[in-house]
């Protein structure tokens, strides 16, 4: 292609994507415009929570694990639009989709996209990991008597989680509680979790082996107890607050 031609090509795609976006903006209203999720970065880069949580274990736990989960969301969502709906109430709500291979992606992809994008944000780099809020401790010395017991049974939960899930740290009634799901579940799906186990979560921790095996293999008490390394105390500060407001 020589110069003259490639500017063409240039000119007639510049022009086919404008069209394209103007359809979606004219359609935006329409189920089928639907903006579809996207795969937002990690907000650190992979390596940033060495060496407590490995940079190929990020990398691959984000672009591969966590980008397959909003892929297949969006194509369940594609087949079967839910317009209007935000991710928190398409994960809160799937226990009362009645279609069931729709409740089922909600449910594992749309529980896999709400968990991971959670996820990431309640870790930070060692460094900037931070403590608990005065609120936040005053809660968990009233809950669990300190915060190493706190860390103790959520530890357990973790643990103890057979095969993958996720363990919880929840606010419920404006009280704190530990709880653990299993594969995407998450205590925000009414319907699915069983009720004492439902509330807001303020902290969690994947405990799939994809999140851990390359650098603890089988030792998941391992992965768990340097975990708290890189967990975001601001975030969580800020999402205790929230829930019990
Ligand atoms: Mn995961």
């Amino acid at each position: 292609m020589d110069t003259y031609d490639r500017r063409a090509f240039l000119k007639v795609s510049t022009t086919t994507a404008v069209a394209a976006l103007a359809g979606r903006v004219v359609a935006a209203d329409t189920p089928a415009a639907r903006p579809a999720f996207t795969l937002a970065p990690l907000p650190y880069k992979p390596a940033a929570l060495e060496p407590h949580i490995d940079a190929v274990t990020m990398a691959l736990h984000h672009d591969k694990h966590h980008a397959a989960y909003v892929a297949k969301l969006n194509e369940a969502l594609a087949a079967k639009p839910m317009p209007g709906k935000s991710l928190d109430e398409l994960v809160a709500g799937a226990g009362s989709v009645t279609d069931t291979a729709l409740q089922a992606a909600l449910r594992n992809q749309g529980g896999g996209h709400w968990n991971h994008t959670f996820f990431w944000d309640v870790m930070a780099p060692a460094k900037s990991s931070g403590t608990p809020s005065d609120d936040l401790l005053a809660a968990i010395n009233a809950e669990f008597g300190s915060l190493e017991k706190c860390k103790t049974a959520f530890g357990e939960a973790a643990i103890k989680r057979f095969g993958s899930g996720w363990a919880w740290l929840i606010v419920k009634d404006g009280k704190l509680k530990i709880t653990s799901t299993a594969n995407q579940d998450n205590p925000l799906m009414t319907g699915i979790v069983a009720a004492p186990d439902l509330g807001t979560p303020i902290l969690g921790i994947d405990v799939w082996e994809h999140a851990y095996y390359l650098k603890y293999q089988n030792r998941r008490p391992e992965y768990v107890a340097a975990w708290w390394n890189v967990v975001n105390w601001s975030a969580v500060n800020g999402r205790f607050g929230k829930a019990r407001a």
